[in-house]
């Protein structure tokens, strides 16, 4: 069987059991409406979330976080409840490839994310939209 459609996603490993319930029901109601999404990042580890800081700054790329996972961590780490608190989504496109198309419904996900009282878009000290993030509040 494919690991994505393993009954066991380790993408959910250790996301703080609240967000998940919320995330399923806002996953199938956006399928509901037959845009199917997928969970891409859940938990990272401090080694990964340096990774993506390092992005735009000592390696290639644009900047996407300002959680350099050491001394600012980013919701995607764990915290002290043991929990990470926070997933990023994207869409699937008619081949159930994974896309970041602006052409997709983001902001209807957007808006169920805070039906369901979840932060959504937050990305810390930045004006700019984090259509995939949400997170508990
Ligand atoms: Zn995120």
């Amino acid at each position: 069987m494919p690991s994505n459609t393993s009954p066991i996603d380790k993408r959910r490993i250790n996301v703080h059991p609240e967000l998940l319930e919320k995330i399923d029901k806002i996953l199938a109601a956006m399928r509901a409406i037959s845009f199917p999404m997928m969970i891409t990042d859940g938990v990272r580890t401090a080694e990964v979330q340096h990774e993506l800081w390092r992005q735009g700054r000592e390696r290639i790329g644009n900047i996407v976080t300002n959680a350099d996972g050491y001394n600012f961590k980013s919701n995607h780490q764990i915290r002290d409840d043991g929990f990470g608190h926070a997933i990023d989504c994207c869409f699937l496109d008619p081949n159930g490839k994974p896309t970041w198309s602006m052409s997709y419904p983001w902001k209807a996900y957007s808006e169920l994310c805070m039906a369901v009282g979840l932060n959504h878009g937050i990305k810390l000290n930045s004006t700019v939209i984090d259509w995939p993030h949400v997170e508990l509040k």
